[in-house]
């Protein structure tokens, strides 16, 4: 037998996702498969979509799990909203929305970009001045970039693209969960996310959810949609009262993705988000008492994704692969043209805890150390320490 038994190592998962899943999550997807149409898995979808909607914090109808990671949610709302030569505004102040402009013109839309700084928001008047310009069809903006980890208001944005006869579609990829989202009361009218961020259950599934007026948009549409199996008119009839087989749902991993929303309903929206705000402060006091630096200022600071600079002298291809070899600890470097210069530390869902808080900080402060940059030994544990305590 030239092969051994799979035995990948126990990591914390620390990266801008996946995110270590919660045990409860990997035991429900040991589950007994059933078929995608018995009614002991219809049961499952029901109740999925019901929990999806809390954590969405929306009443629409058009809320499910799309088979496919985030980038299938991406794809998709791009693909359903938008017809042969419909302007779409693309904010791009990071990967992410890089991203959707590359996806755009593959549903037949015209780019509009408009760019913010890497590590910035953008400020509501430049999507507006973009607005005036002429006929936007869909706004498209991150709301969470895990690139850079800005958290960007979509309040006001959304009053502004709505004025202007636009719909505003929102990737949700690394707040769902973890950060406050309020679909309905935001008048989000497109949304989608992911499940191994803040949900910290494995990739596989992309939580999706559309408004009136994105329904709208699909029932009024000229042409059918460039994609077959993203086609959400065809998926929601799977999903909704009719139950025609599209495709086979991942049944696994809908058994898991409706644990981890189990999950989030047991320990409260409020007291989720809040969770992820207090480790992301502790981690923050901590690695400022290093004496490192943030890329983000502290108003769009994304409480589930933090980015710190990287010390001069400091060789980043050496720190990585030890936190990884000698503390089984993953972070991630930078994206584009933060490549080299920042680490990403994501603190998502489950991955979101004190003893996370502490284990990255001492290890960090050993390796910083011993790699040559001198840390005041003790003051980062210290600094965290104190953000616990005066919580
Ligand atoms: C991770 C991520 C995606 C892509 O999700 P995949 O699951 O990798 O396809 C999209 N948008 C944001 C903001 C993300 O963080």
């Amino acid at each position: 037998m030239p092969y051994t038994d799979l035995n990948p190592p126990v990591r914390t998962l620390l990266g801008p996702g996946p995110s270590n899943v919660h045990p409860r999550v990997l035991r429900a997807m040991a589950a007994p498969l059933v078929g995608h149409l018995d009614p002991a898995f219809l049961q499952v979808m029901d109740e999925t979509k019901q929990l999806l909607k809390f954590v969405f914090q929306t009443e629409n109808n058009l809320t499910i799990p799309l088979s496919g990671t985030g980038s299938a949610g991406m794809e998709a709302s791009l693909f359903n909203l938008t017809e042969e030569g419909d302007e779409v505004l693309v904010a791009v102040n990071g990967y992410f929305g890089e991203r959707m402009c590359q996806m755009v013109p593959r549903c037949g839309g015209q780019v509009r970009r408009i760019e913010a700084p890497w590590g910035q928001a953008f400020d509501p008047d430049q999507v507006e001045d973009a607005l005036q310009e002429g006929m936007v069809k869909l706004v498209a903006m991150v709301h969470a970039e895990t690139s850079t980890g800005v958290l960007q208001p979509l309040e006001e944005i959304s009053e502004i693209a709505h004025r202007y006869g636009a719909l505003l579609l929102v990737d949700a990829v690394t707040s769902l969960g973890g950060v406050e989202l309020k679909v309905d009361q935001w008048d989000i009218d497109a949304c989608y996310s992911g499940t191994q961020k803040c949900l910290s259950c494995p990739p596989g599934l992309s939580p999706i959810t559309f408004g009136p007026r994105a329904e709208e948009v699909l029932l009024s549409r000229r042409t059918s949609v460039g994609s077959w199996y993203l086609d959400l008119s065809l998926i929601q009839r799977y999903w909704g009262k009719e139950r025609t087989y599209h495709h086979t749902a991942p049944i696994s991993m809908n058994y898991a993705l409706r644990e981890a929303l189990r999950l989030v309903q047991e320990e409260g929206l409020e007291a989720r988000f809040a969770r992820h705000r207090l480790n992301q402060r502790a981690l923050v006091a901590g690695l400022e008492a290093m004496g490192l630096e943030l890329l983000v200022p502290e108003e769009y600071r994304l409480p589930s994704l933090t980015t710190v600079r990287i010390p001069a002298g400091v060789e980043e291809a050496r720190v990585r692969p030890r936190l990884l070899k000698e503390f089984n600890i993953e972070i991630a470097g930078g994206l584009g043209d933060l490549k080299g210069q920042i680490w990403r530390i994501g603190l998502m869902g489950h991955s979101s805890r004190r003893e996370n808080v502490f284990l990255l900080l001492s290890a960090l402060e050993y390796l910083l150390c011993d790699e040559g940059f001198s840390v005041p030994r003790g003051d980062a544990l210290e600094a965290a320490g104190q953000v616990y305590q005066s919580s």
